[in-house]
């Protein structure tokens, strides 16, 4: 299956994109991950990506159409893929169908998980990660063992400041994608409110996936 993962930053795309990878055996792709990675290694795009991130501006299409093209034509996509955090913009929505389509590929269905901003204001403010092992950890919803709180970091950009940014670019420019999958008849709505496993069960389901406990 070839599916998308909509919602704004934080609404929980990364988490419930780990259980449908899982569930369903295809790659998560996403573009933050792989801007982040390209910012770490400096890569001549990476410096380019670093002050758009940082700033939680969106990195121009041009760029970022490249990125997932490339990922897209590797051999572990061939099976199908998610991809979380792209299309942010009706003109990489359009992209990406004309560029799937040239490759005789297509988009199975979007699920868009929705959630309030003042959910989300709480959620990534207080969203802290593990630099050794990558584990994301929440200072009140899942907080970090003692010894290994003191060396957690914050996202640059999930300051308040920058999320506010991250949160009005969204709302201007990633909500014309919305429309844009609901004409195609592809569109699934999903509310994000919840425990992680009740939002995963009804992503599952509108996928039709039974959702099996324990693994
Ligand atoms: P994320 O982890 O998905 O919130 O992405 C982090 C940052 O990477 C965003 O604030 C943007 O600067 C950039 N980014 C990720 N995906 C896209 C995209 N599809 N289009 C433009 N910029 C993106």
């Amino acid at each position: 299956m070839n599916l998308i993962l909509l919602g704004a930053p934080g609404a929980g795309k990364g988490t419930q994109a780990e259980a449908i990878t899982r569930a369903l055996g295809i790659p998560q792709i996403s573009t933050g991950d792989l801007i982040r990675a390209a910012i770490r290694e400096q890569t001549p795009l990476g410096r380019e990506f670093q002050s758009y991130a940082n700033a939680g501006a969106l990195v121009p299409d041009g760029l970022v159409n490249r990125i997932v093209e490339d990922r897209l034509s590797q051999p572990d996509c061939n099976g199908g893929f998610l991809l979380d955090g792209f299309p942010r913009t009706l003109a990489q929505a359009e992209w990406l169908t004309g560029a799937l389509a040239a490759a005789g590929r297509r988009i199975d269905r979007v699920l868009l998980v929705e959630v309030d901003d003042a959910v989300i204001l709480e959620r990534i403010t207080g969203r802290r990660s593990d630099p050794e092992t990558g584990r994301v950890y929440h200072v009140t919803f899942d907080p970090p063992p003692a010894d290994v709180a003191a060396r957690l970091v914050q996202r640059p950009d999930d300051t308040e400041a920058v999320l506010t940014k991250r949160l009005r670019e969204y709302h201007e420019k990633t909500n014309q994608v919305v429309p844009y999958y609901e004409r195609l008849g592809l569109l699934s709505r999903i509310d994000g409110l919840g425990s992680v496993p009740e939002v995963r069960q009804r992503v599952l389901g509108a996928l039709g996936v039974e959702h099996r406990t324990g693994g």
